[in-house]
């Protein structure tokens, strides 16, 4: 059994970063990516952290709004305008939840598509949706990553079946269209599904994304898979924990990711990837 290393991935993927980065720097271009927390949310605070500690790690250029709680949508919407009108700017990420007298949508839309590295915008979702170049969903992103960097060279996602529990914006529709691309033999199950457990056990390739404490059982699992587990939960002690039920399911599983120190990681390390993209397709000029 392989356990994926999130942590380890993760870490070569921004050292990778750092590198191209450096590259950047000589030919006149400094990635930079703006960050706006609005409110005090001590889970947005350590987000919103750890991001610019990444940035720091790269070599990128990282611009803070924190601005408060009481901050009116038209003043953020102002902000976010402006930020897309800089040219020295390739990224605005505004931290979610947003309090809530703002609208999470009207937010979305306001940030220019070609900025919008969380991947959100539903231009973004759409090319996507329709194989077109855009910015992908960080989270996503990133296991398609833990499959093709974490397993053995010649494992291979395509003709595979592939059952993704949860259909979330941010996580379970876009992991299905990135699976999809991938020739993956898709199923998206959700709250409504009938029989999950034999569904589940379909899979070549499971991905939780549901947010339920050791939801995915052993009997939940074929022989053989590979398990990736987004859920970020705590247990009844406190502890950190994923949707799967890592003990049990860990001796059936051909690989599986662990939480803390699987999917988690990787979501920064893919925004920073999205990041750099962003810098390549706004110097393509200079770069030429
Ligand atoms: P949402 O709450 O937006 O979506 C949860 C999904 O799970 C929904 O589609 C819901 O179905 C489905 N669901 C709920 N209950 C069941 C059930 N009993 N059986 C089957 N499906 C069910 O969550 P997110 O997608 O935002 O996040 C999912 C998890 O991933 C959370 O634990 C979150 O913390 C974590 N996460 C981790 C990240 C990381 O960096 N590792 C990043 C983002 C999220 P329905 O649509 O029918 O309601």
């Amino acid at each position: 059994m392989t356990i994926i290393d999130g942590k380890l991935i993760s870490q070569q993927i921004k050292d990778e970063l750092k590198e191209k980065t450096a590259l950047l720097k000589e030919k006149g271009v400094e990635v930079t990516l703006a960050v706006i927390l609005v409110g005090e949310d001590p889970a947005s605070q350590v987000y919103v952290r750890n991001k610019k500690k990444a940035c720091e790690y790269i070599g990128y250029r990282s611009l803070s709004y924190e601005l408060p709680a009481t901050t009116s949508q038209e003043e953020l919407l102002k902000l976010i305008d402006e930020l897309n009108n800089r040219k020295d700017v390739d990224g605005i990420l505004v931290q979610m939840p947003v309090p809530e007298h703002i609208n999470e949508k009207a937010v979305i839309d306001a940030i220019d598509p070609a900025k919008d590295v969380d991947g959100f915008h539903p231009m973004n979702v759409g090319a996507l949706c329709i194989g077109e170049k855009g910015f992908v969903s960080c989270t996503p992103a990133g296991v398609i990553q833990l499959l093709k960097r974490g397993l053995p060279s010649d494992y291979s996602i395509s003709g595979k079946e592939c059952v993704i529990v949860g259909r979330s914006n941010i996580v379970g529709k876009p992991m299905s269209l990135l699976m999809l691309r991938e020739n993956a033999t898709v199923t998206v199950a959700h709250s409504r599904t009938k029989n999950l457990e034999e569904v589940c056990k379909r899979a070549d390739i499971l991905i939780a994304a549901v947010g339920r404490a050791g939801m995915i059982t052993a009997d939940h699992v074929k022989e053989g898979a590979v398990v990736i587990d987004v859920g970020i939960n705590r247990n009844a002690d406190g502890k950190l924990c994923g949707d799967v039920l890592y003990d049990e399911v860990k001796d059936k599983a051909f690989a599986i990711t662990p939480v803390p120190g699987g999917v988690g990681p990787m979501t920064i390390a893919m925004l920073m990837n999205n990041c750099y993209e962003a810098a390549l397709m706004h110097n393509a000029d200079l770069l030429k």
